[in-house]
């Protein structure tokens, strides 16, 4: 495969670049929208930002717009996937052409079937006496948000129930709790492939974080990358030094770019902008199997 030097023309002029692959904006779950990301990341010193709503690429047009001075921007997405047997792993596809209907279709199929799914939740929790309804939801999700388990923390959290996002996580809303209900979502393999085909990178996102449930074994990220699968998210944290030191392991006998990067979710969660990065060279390596150039700059637009 003809190599490309996409990142390194740019990071290569100006010292140390924090590099942040995995943000997210009211697009989804996060607290900041997407002009209010870049705001954010420009005050923080952020040279590449990758903005990576849950199962959405609804905020790229604002982010776009909100770009001035040299920050870069990522297009990405962070697709919800689920084994065939039922493990719960998140994709970050990034670099993608965001007019590929096939990866489109697959990111709509997943939010319009979080609508049943909020709404089984919600019948498991009223049936056990906790009252919440589809209105509450409402109320706290912004406008044509992916609709997920943090919204319905939060209308638990405006009814008393609760008192945080992470205390709902806990109890109520883990993923082993009586009230968790899946929705639909692709496997990992169909949704790499599909996150290929739109010619952008796939990296899995933090895929040791076991505090969300089960979690992947080593051996399954060679079918990862036989499907294609670009890169792996090492330092995030909610994975500790051990895990770290195994992604690396894999990534290196693999092949695979590594990743840092904070999950960003503006107050919604404790993680900060650029409190995890990716290194130049594991970026560059990264955005070389992209099919094409996407970053976004200010002079681009
Ligand atoms: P869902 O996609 O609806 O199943 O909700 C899962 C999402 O909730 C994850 O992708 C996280 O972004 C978010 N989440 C998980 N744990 C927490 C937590 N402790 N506090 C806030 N948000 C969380
Ligand atoms: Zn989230
Ligand atoms: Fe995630
Ligand atoms: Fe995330």
């Amino acid at each position: 495969m003809r190599t490309r030097r996409f990142a390194h023309q740019t990071l290569s002029r100006g010292g140390v670049a924090l590099i942040d692959l995995h943000t997210h904006t009211t697009c989804s779950d996060g607290t900041d929208t997407p002009r209010g990301l870049i705001n954010a990341a420009l005050s923080h010193g952020i040279n590449v930002i990758a903005l990576t709503d849950h199962d959405s690429i609804a905020g790229w047009p604002e982010a776009i717009s909100a770009l001035r001075g040299d920050i870069e921007l990522v297009p990405g997405a962070e697709i919800s996937c689920l084994t065939d047997s039922g493990i719960s792993v998140h994709m970050l596809g990034l670099l993608f052409d965001g007019t590929n209907t096939d990866l489109l279709t697959m990111l709509e199929q997943t939010r319009d079937d979080r609508i049943p799914r909020m709404v089984k939740m919600i019948e498991l929790l009223n049936n056990a006496g906790i009252h919440v309804s589809m209105q509450d939801i409402e109320e706290v999700m912004p406008h044509g948000a992916t609709m997920g388990r943090p919204h319905l923390a939060d209308a638990l959290v405006k009814r008393g129930v609760i008192a945080s996002r992470d205390e709902a996580f806990k109890s109520l809303l883990n993923n082993e709790s009586e009230f968790y209900v899946a929705h639909i979502a692709p496997t990992p393999e169909a949704a790499i492939a599909r996150i290929r085909a739109a010619g952008g990178v796939a990296v899995i996102a933090h895929p040791c974080a076991s505090r969300r449930g089960e979690t992947l074994q080593s051996d399954a990220f060679a079918s990862l990358v036989a499907a294609g699968l670009s890169g792996i998210e090492v330092d995030h944290r909610d994975q500790n030094g051990d895990e770290r030191a195994m992604l690396r392991t894999i990534a290196l006998e693999l092949d695979l770019a590594m990743t840092g990067s904070s999950d960003y979710h503006g107050s919604g969660k404790l993680n900060t902008l650029g409190e995890c990065t990716t290194s130049p060279e594991q970026w560059e390596k990264l955005e070389s199997m992209a099919n094409a150039r996407r970053v976004m700059r200010a002079r681009d637009k």
